[in-house]
């Protein structure tokens, strides 16, 4: 089975930074991790090929060599085996993903204070021409929102969060390991420093209720599928006053009957007949705003391409539009009755070399190759 690209596997842009990648990993592998997953053997290799890809680009240089070269550039390090994971530290990882388990959380330095709120991604499918020309809509992005029973502290009404005996408050404890003493987050208050006893019961002492947002949404025109737009501040919100995260819309554009996209170009082809094509003909050329006349000019071949300046997509964030190129394909007739064939007998013999001066000079090479 061919590779699929890493970016892809881990549901990232291109230019997305180290951050991000740590974080769509972190929260793809908690969710096919084996251990969440026993005995599920596809859920095993995406685990398998989310590391795998994790380990590539969560490295500067094998990420340089993947953007440039692709699987190939990366592939020739030794390829990975399973456990192995190319040099990426292991512990690392699941060092992160098991604080995110416990609510501590990766990245450290939150001793005792919030925890940032998750990115949210919003999967939104828009029409080719909405893609084309910018969209104004709405969206209803599920997630959380601070619980109104208890204001968001998790405690029941009338009660307050208590500090954690176990670390005095200060969400880490040490412990001692050979001529080390080293610190680790407080497995009893997870961290946060303080311990609820008695929890709301509307959110069960997390702080948090599901709910909708909904969200109005200014799509720029020249979107295209695979483009992300960044919601600052409107992903999961915050514990105890840290910020919130951001929400990211992954555009998907919907695939056009006639049309379709070579970078801000415009492609449609157009089914002309043989006798249209030799004697001329005057077509309605479909663009994205109605249709246009398009003069042929007898004597075309297939394959031509007219262009329509300026009729193709708006350049994404900047000026101008590109063009609309129309390919006219001759179409060979099919199932001939027997007076359609008469004619075109007719035709042939009266047609010679002079009239297909390409079938002309061709044959002509061929003889002087063979003969
Ligand atoms: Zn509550
Ligand atoms: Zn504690």
């Amino acid at each position: 089975m061919a590779k699929r690209d890493y970016y892809v596997v881990l549901e990232v842009n291109q230019n997305a930074s180290d951050t991000e990648i740590k974080k769509a990993y972190r929260k793809l592998a908690l969710k096919c991790h084996p251990d969440k997953n026993p005995g599920d053997k596809r859920a095993e290799e995406r685990f398998k090929e989310l590391s795998e890809a994790y380990a590539v680009l969560s490295d500067g240089q094998k990420r340089a060599l993947y953007d440039q070269y692709g699987h190939a550039g990366v592939d020739q390090q030794g390829g990975f085996s399973s456990g192995g994971f190319g040099g990426t530290p292991f512990e690392d990882i699941f060092g992160d993903i098991f604080g995110d388990i416990f609510g501590s959380g990766g990245g450290g330095g939150r001793r005792g204070g919030g925890r940032r709120g998750d990115d949210l991604r919003y999967n939104l499918t828009i029409t080719f021409e909405d893609a084309a020309f910018g969209l104004e809509t709405k969206i209803q992005v599920p997630r959380h929102q601070p619980c109104e029973t208890c204001k968001g502290s998790g405690a029941k009404p009338g009660t307050s969060p208590e500090t954690c005996q176990t670390c005095s408050g200060n969400g880490q404890v040490r412990f001692q390991q050979g001529f080390f003493s080293l610190t680790r987050t407080c497995p009893d208050c997870n961290g946060e420093g303080k311990r609820i006893n008695d929890p709301c019961k509307d959110c069960r002492g997390t702080g948090l209720i599901r709910g909708q947002k909904t969200l109005s949404l200014k799509i720029p025109p020249g979107v295209e599928s695979g483009n992300r737009l960044k919601m600052s501040g409107e992903g999961e919100p915050g514990s105890k006053g840290a910020p919130p995260g951001d929400l990211y819309i992954v555009i998907t554009v919907k695939i056009h009957t006639i049309f379709h996209r070579e970078g801000n170009d415009l492609i449609c082809e157009i089914p002309i007949s043989f006798p249209q094509a030799a004697m001329g003909c005057e077509l309605e050329a479909p663009t994205l705003e109605g249709k246009v006349k398009l003069k042929v000019p007898a004597g075309t071949q297939s394959g031509k391409i007219f262009k329509l300046a300026g009729k193709g997509i708006p350049v994404l964030q900047g000026y101008g539009r590109g063009d609309e190129l129309i390919i006219v394909r001759v179409e060979t007739p099919t199932s001939l009755t027997s007076r359609q064939k008469e004619l075109l007998e007719e035709f042939a013999k009266e047609a010679g070399e002079d009239i297909h001066p390409m079938g002309k000079s061709f044959f002509d090479k061929v003889k002087e190759l063979f003969d």
